[in-house]
């Protein structure tokens, strides 16, 4: 059993991650400043404590009153558009936040560090479409940028005053909670299974898809979808890695196989009670045509094996998500 201090943990990713730390038995505490988080999304066991990252002195008063082992750092803004908006913000949240984590983590003397980063510190620098983790970074965005830079801060601080720390690149993370208690909550996450989701429950007319003519087998973009519980249990056993005194890394979270965007849709199709309409549309812009994962250091160093790597379970999963929120 651990003490495991979690930032962001209303989030998506985040609560369920807490809902997969008590199951294993751990101790929870959860600071969110429920800028796009929900109270709700958190457990009853984990303790609350409601501020904001930046805060250093706060954070650190926390951790020591929690006598936290490991921190999992999820607080962050995460919108890519968004961030090319309003990129000061993107800066100030992300970096910020990570910056006075690690401060705190040095006055209060806790030495685990999880970090949330993304396949987009990758951008578009991989041309066969197989990421591992030695392929060039190359970020295209404020947010991108804003976790490089986070990454940066964490391993070079980590290495030089002593906190491990493994960082988790995610690529596209999907679906719900099997027991249907937890899902997506953001109304206006932009993210293609989500959208189709909420058209398969009706709440949205229908969906387009940016761009039919990449160089793919159905001319549509690739992607590999990973399920939202087996990335919460990649964070389990990447906090019991650092408590058992693993070594720092940076490991690629996703499955290793890809879905177009018409492969997502059929499936999204399949469960939804709304046949909704589909449209061609042009390219969005600044999308590569092929991420996917090659996730086997994280495999090999952690032991995990996917559970769920189906696209049909993702669907499934956030569709009846979907018609959880909408009752
Ligand atoms: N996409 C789409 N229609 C939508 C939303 C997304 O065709 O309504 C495509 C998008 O262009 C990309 C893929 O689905 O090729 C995944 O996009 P998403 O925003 O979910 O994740 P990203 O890979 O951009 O982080």
């Amino acid at each position: 059993m651990a003490r495991v201090l979690v930032t962001g943990g209303a989030g998506y990713i985040g609560s369920h991650t807490v809902q997969k730390l008590l199951l294993s038995g751990h101790k929870v505490a959860v600071i969110d400043n429920l800028s796009t988080g929900f109270k709700e999304a958190v457990p009853n066991q984990a303790e609350f404590y409601f501020g904001d990252v930046r805060d250093s002195n706060f954070v650190a008063e926390i951790m020591s009153k929690f006598d936290a082992e490991v921190v999992i750092h999820f607080a962050a803004k995460l919108n890519v558009a968004e961030s090319l908006l309003k990129p000061v913000e993107y800066y100030d949240n992300n970096v910020g936040g990570t910056l006075s984590l690690l401060k705190a983590c040095e006055k209060s003397g806790v030495k685990n560090f999880i970090f949330s980063s993304t396949a987009a510190v990758y951008g578009d620098s991989c041309t066969d479409g197989i990421i591992s983790e030695g392929t060039p970074t190359n970020p295209l965005n404020p947010y991108g940028w804003s976790k490089l830079i986070s990454e940066k801060l964490l391993s070079d601080t980590g290495d030089l005053v002593g906190i491990n720390h493994v960082i988790f690149r995610y690529f596209n993370v999907a679906g719900a909670a099997e027991d249907g208690s937890n899902g997506q909550r953001t109304a206006n996450a932009y993210h293609l299974v989500h959208l189709a989701s909420q058209a398969g429950v009706g709440k949205r007319q229908g969906l387009k898809i940016f761009g039919t003519d990449y160089p793919t087998p159905d001319g549509t973009c690739i992607r590999d979808y990973i399920h939202v519980e087996d990335l919460a249990d990649i964070h389990v056993l990447g906090a019991e890695h650092l408590l058992r005194g693993g070594t720092s890394a940076t490991l690629n979270c996703g499955y290793g196989q890809g879905y177009s965007v018409r492969e997502v849709i059929s499936s999204a199709l399949n469960v939804a009670e709304n046949k909704f309409p589909v449209e061609e549309a042009d390219r969005r812009p600044g999308d590569p045509a092929s991420l996917v994962a090659d996730s086997r250091k994280m495999q090999a160093l952690l032991g995990w094996t996917p559970r769920r790597n189906n696209i049909d379970t993702i669907c499934r999963t956030a569709l009846n998500w979907e018609k959880t929120l909408s009752k």
